[in-house]
């Protein structure tokens, strides 16, 4: 199955690029172009990865990161307009997991998507190592001591 991307980005043509270069990876892609569709299509499609813009109409990128992080813990890539420190420091105080800084280069983005991708794999995998699901319905139908 392949992995689902949420992008949020109010830019056309960098919406274009974006998801171009993403479905061309194999993923599964969706896009959206202001906040608060940001939050419903979250909200409906799980996504492993949200590669979230900051300056956007409706509601900005970091209440939507502010938002979905007290709902979900799927990874956030945040897209800063400028190199600004405040951004990248408020941006990961609201929760988002790293950030590239406009103009980025899609080999950059393409590195760093794969790279919360697998941390996302990885840290899905250990949790089933150390409480693996247990279906209640064969838990409680066991009686043995
Ligand atoms: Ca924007």
């Amino acid at each position: 199955m392949s992995e689902n991307i949420l992008i949020v980005e109010d830019e056309l043509s960098l919406q274009e690029t974006l998801a171009y270069s993403l479905k061309k990876e194999g993923y599964t892609v969706e896009i959206v172009g202001d906040g608060r569709s940001a939050l419903e299509a979250a909200r409906r499609m799980r996504p492993d990865l949200i590669v979230l813009d900051i300056m956007l109409p409706e509601m900005d990128g970091f209440e939507v990161a502010r938002i979905l992080r007290k709902e979900m813990t799927t990874s956030i890539l945040m897209l800063t307009a400028r190199d600004d420190e405040i951004d990248r420091v408020v941006g990961l105080e609201v929760g988002a997991d790293d950030y590239l800084t406009k103009p980025f280069s899609m080999r950059e983005l393409m590195a760093r998507v794969k790279a919360q991708l697998r941390r996302t794999r990885l840290l899905r995998e250990e949790m089933g190592r150390v409480c693996p699901p247990q279906p209640a319905m064969k838990r409680s139908s066991l009686t043995i001591s």
